[in-house]
């Protein structure tokens, strides 16, 4: 038994016209661009009024569809096949006229998760995440355990699979699933996917030739080095809005020229979450030995009330900080570029200046 939208789909073939010609008018009110090469079919109809029914129909579906531009085209994934969506041609009537829409090349759903440039596949049993998907950025995560939990069997589109924490059984029993519910295109499109695998990882002998007959090259997960970060004492911040005044504190001492092209991070460490301790931290990846030392030296002598300590061994994989953007030389000066992440490290660089750039301030 069919509903719904599945129904009317089947209507439009049914031999009573009038059926038809009724499914047809409900398919544009509808307007799914699933309907439309059903209705680019029933166009074509021996029956005039039928087929009459299904062109009009099928303009109003088309007037409906979402529009896209050129350069969203190639960022955008089927929300429920997460594969990649490209233009549909369909033919109206016996007329040379072509409708070209926008949808998924397997479902023909117009629905969209927009800006993906990539999608990694995560083997991951550390992370415990209900949802199959993590948009990050521009990056869609897939979580395949997840994703076989809920049942999702069909191929999708990805390109990097990173094996993170598993067992050797987890990745083969993973592994075979992934290839099994595979298409052939798929398949052939592995061969150019390159697999990061994390240095403390097992692998089958299966595996290992798996990855080496059926993906691209085979890459160990580089290990993150431990971040810098400055230790705030909340309760000296005072308890609205901490963040900005943290960062304030920092651009007041540190200067963001020797900081070009760190990325910043910040949050209440995992103490402070759990209720241990009460510090926020304003964290660096990426400064070099000297700098972090400096920064180190000046903050130790800066009196600031709020300021704890500096530490250089903070692992991102444990703190739960987000990043809050990258220090950036621009044509004027310096700026702290957020596009990646934003937060409250701009904020305070603009009031350690009196809400002046800071390149104007110190000359
Ligand atoms: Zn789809």
């Amino acid at each position: 038994m069919t509903f719904g939208h599945d129904k009317l789909i089947n209507d439009l073939k049914d031999r009573d016209w009038e059926t038809q010609r009724n499914a047809a008018n409900d398919l544009a009110a509808i307007g799914d661009s699933r309907a439309v090469e059903p209705l680019a079919e029933a166009s074509r109809c021996m029956n005039g009024d039928v087929g009459k029914a299904a062109a009009e129909a099928l303009l109003l579906v088309f007037e409906r569809l979402p529009k896209i531009s050129i350069e969203r085209r190639a960022s955008i994934l089927c929300a429920v096949c997460l594969c990649r969506c490209a233009e549909m041609k369909v033919q109206v009537g016996f007329s040379p006229i072509f409708l070209y829409y926008f949808a998924c090349p397997k479902c023909r759903r117009a629905s969209f998760i927009d800006n993906v440039n990539k999608v990694v596949i995560v083997l991951d049993n550390s992370t415990c995440l209900d949802e199959t998907y993590v948009h990050d950025g521009s990056t869609l995560v897939v979580n395949l355990h997840a994703r076989f939990v809920y049942g999702r069997l069909t191929p999708f589109d990805f390109d990097e699979i990173r094996i993170v924490k598993e067992t050797v059984r987890e990745i083969d029993d993973l592994m075979a699933l992934l290839w099994k519910y595979m298409d052939d295109e798929h398949r052939n499109r592995c061969k150019t996917i390159p697999v990061y695998v994390s240095p403390t990882v097992q692998l089958s002998q299966w595996a290992r030739d798996m990855f080496r007959d059926a993906f691209g090259e085979m890459r160990a997960i580089p290990v993150m080095p431990p971040t810098f970060a400055i230790v705030f004492d909340i309760a000296k911040l005072g308890s609205n809005a901490y963040g900005p005044k943290a960062w304030e504190a920092v651009w007041r001492n540190c200067s963001p020229r020797e900081a070009i092209g760190a990325a910043l991070f910040e949050g209440d460490s995992a103490a402070t979450l759990q209720g241990m301790e009460n510090v926020y931290l304003c964290a660096f990846r990426g400064l070099d030995p000297g700098t972090q030392r400096r920064f180190e030296n000046i903050m130790n002598g800066s009196g600031s009330g709020a300021y704890l300590r500096c530490d250089s061994s903070i692992h991102l994989a444990t703190e739960p900080l987000r990043m809050c953007g990258v220090v950036i030389r621009t044509p004027t000066g310096i700026d702290i570029d957020e596009s990646a992440g934003a937060g409250w490290a701009k904020a305070g660089l603009n009031t350690a200046n009196g809400g002046r750039k800071w390149w104007q301030f110190r000359k």
